[in-house]
């Protein structure tokens, strides 16, 4: 299974590709994970990435992309991979083009998760994250057993900064304007998948596999 996840903040990629990526075992890739692995250890592509992160912009194509080419040439990706936050803009989406290409790789689907902008905020502002393994929680309706406390590691909760009210009404408009470009881009390729992301995880994890030739 070879997909991308494309869709608003809050929509559930991230949740669902936790899922799938284990039931599967195949690579769950996101960039948001990976740039702020690397802004908590300071490296020089976190230095790079933390202001426009802080603001909900786009880190610039460019880092992008080599931090992907990176990542998809790495072992754990042979059995399939899910691309989770990336690529975010037709620049990007042409460059995986390219990369994919060399490596002689086809994708399966594109993954487009539909939910309306009040169900993504809601979502976002009760959203808290694992401080050590990354798992995500909601403190509406998948709270964690105990307060601040990671279910699956013990580790610290926290609400990322980029999840506050302001900085996510940012981070929609930059979506509308410079990633839903791609669901046209990929529907004319013939490989755009629609999902209603405002239903329970579960419904949409089975959605999406049912129509994922060949995951089933
Ligand atoms: P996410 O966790 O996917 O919401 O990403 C968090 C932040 O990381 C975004 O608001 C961007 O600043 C940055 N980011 C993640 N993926 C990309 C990408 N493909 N292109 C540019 N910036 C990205």
């Amino acid at each position: 299974m070879r997909v991308i996840f494309i869709g608003p903040p809050g929509a559930g990629k991230g949740t669902q590709a936790e899922v799938i990526s284990r039931e599967k075992g195949i690579a769950h890739i996101s960039t948001g994970d990976i740039l702020r692995k690397n802004v908590v250890e300071q490296t020089d592509l976190g230095k790079a990435a933390r202001e426009y992160m802080d603001a909900g912009k786009l880190v610039p194509d460019d880092i992008i992309i080599g931090m992907m080419e990176k990542r998809l040439g790495e072992k754990d990706c042979r059995k399939g991979f899910i691309l989770d936050g990336f690529p975010r803009t037709v620049p990007q989406a042409e460059a995986l083009e390219e990369l994919l290409g060399r490596m002689g790789i086809l994708l399966d689907a594109v993954i487009l998760f539909q939910a309306p902008d009040e169900v993504v905020i809601r979502r976002l502002s009760g959203r808290r994250v694992c401080r050590s393994c990354g798992a995500i929680f909601n403190v509406r309706w998948k709270p964690p057993g105990e307060d601040d406390r990671c279910d699956k590691c013990g580790g610290d909760l926290y609400q990322r900064d980029d999840d506050r009210e302001d900085v996510v009404k940012n981070r929609l408009d930059v979506y509308k304007r410079q990633t839903a470009p791609l669901i046209g881009y990929y529907r004319e390729k013939g490989l755009l998948v629609e999902v209603d992301a405002s239903r329970e995880s579960a419904e949409v994890v089975a959605d999406i596999i049912s129509s994922v030739k060949g995951s089933q």
